[in-house]
This record gives structure tokens, sequence and C-alpha cells, in this order.
């Protein structure tokens, strides 16, 4: 377990994790900059980079790199074991790779997968960090002009995904759901490869649905 883990570590494209995360980077030359992932560095000015054919980003100011499991965990939140999900399916799902019966058990989508049915299961989000300065209390169900309520809340862009908001099963009821209408779609325009990728999806999503319910039968 511990030299796949290093294996799945090793030879993770950073740039596809990094693609897969949606995190923003500028490119020069060579060189592809962005900020830090570390959360003990408030990097605003971009000070981390890597290139081409890399396995993992490096900070300047921290002086640090960071492999693709440390980019996951630090931008999505996961814990470890989510994290080598995540990249498990990124890689596209090496099967010397063996996850435990737990891990087989959780249900997820690759990027990919996403894409066709229409999904997007990570995004930004404003999440409310604290209160700015309360100059009155505001009440609930009034409505107040923006410059009155300017400077009360602070928000900060904080990266969610669906892992925030649903359980593994609900996020496969709603999966399929979603393939079944992107299936539907795709047959109607005649566009077979993608029909056949959201019914493929649609079967994943409902055998890991019935695995559950086996479970707690
Ligand atoms: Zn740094």
């Amino acid at each position: 377990m511990e030299s796949q883990m290093k294996r799945l570590k090793e030879e993770a494209d950073i740039k596809t994790v990094v693609d897969a995360l949606g995190i923003p980077v500028e490119r020069k030359g060579m060189n592809y900059f962005l900020c830090c992932p570390s959360p003990e560095h408030d990097d605003t000015n971009p000070s981390a980079y890597f290139k081409d054919g890399w396995n993992n980003i490096y900070c300047n100011s921290c002086c640090r790199a960071f492999k693709a499991l440390d980019v996951i965990m630090m931008t999505a939140g996961w814990d470890i074991k989510e994290a080598a999900n995540y990249l498990w399916e990124l890689e596209g799902c090496p099967d010397w790779f063996v996850a435990s019966e737990e891990e087989r058990m959780s249900f997820s989508l690759t990027p990919q997968e996403a894409r066709t049915i229409g999904l997007r299961p990570s995004g930004e989000a404003a999440c409310c960090v604290s209160y700015g300065d309360m100059k009155r209390p505001l009440r609930l169900n009034e409505h107040y002009a923006p410059h009155v309520t300017y400077g009360y809340l602070k928000v900060k862009n904080t990266r969610v995904s669906w892992k925030d908001f649903m359980s593994e099963q609900e996020f496969a009821g709603l999966v399929i759901r979603k393939a079944a209408e992107a299936a539907e779609t795709y047959r109607r325009y005649g566009m077979k490869r993608e029909t056949d990728q959201a019914i493929a999806v649609l079967r994943r999503a409902a055998k890991a649905r019935q695995a559950w319910e086996r479970l707690s039968a």
C-alpha cells in the first residue's frame, strides 16, 4: 500500500492535476506560475511554479516542493484517502493501485465523466469567513441598500466540491438523473460515443447505489 501510494505520487503529471482542480496558472516561457498551495503561505503574487512533465510544484518562498497528493488535499480540503482516489481516477484508474474495500465503495466521477453528463463536481464559492464592522445589527427578511450592508460580511472565494453538500449516495443519485438526461439528449442528436459514455456513467452510479442499499439492508 505504501509503495503503491508512492508510485501514484511519483507518476502524477502535475499539470493534469492543476488543470483538473481548476487552479489558475500563468504561463511564462517554459514555466507555469501559480499561487502557492500551502495554507500557511498567504500567496497573492504567484511564487510557485512547475514545468511540463513535472510531478510537483515548487514554491520559491517556502523552498518546498508539493506533490500531486499534497496539492489535491490542500486545494480541495480532502484527506489523503479521498485525494488518492481522486488522483487514481485522474491517472486513468491504473489497476496496479488497489484501493481498499471502503475506498472501492466510494463513488466519484472523473473530470471527463463529469463533463460528459454536464456536472461540475467542484468549483469556487464565496464563503463567509467573518463579520466586518457591525455598524448596526441587520434584521432578517429586510431589504437594505448595498451601501448599508457593505463591510458587514467578509467573504472569501473557497474551493468547494459536492462532498461539502451531500453524501456519496446522494451524489450517486444525482449522477444517475443527470446521466440519464444526458444520454437521452445525446441519443436524440445521434451522438453515439457520448451516449455510450453517459450510459456507462449511469451504470456505474446505479451499481454503487445498489451496493450501499445491500449494505444498509
Ligand atoms: Zn509557498
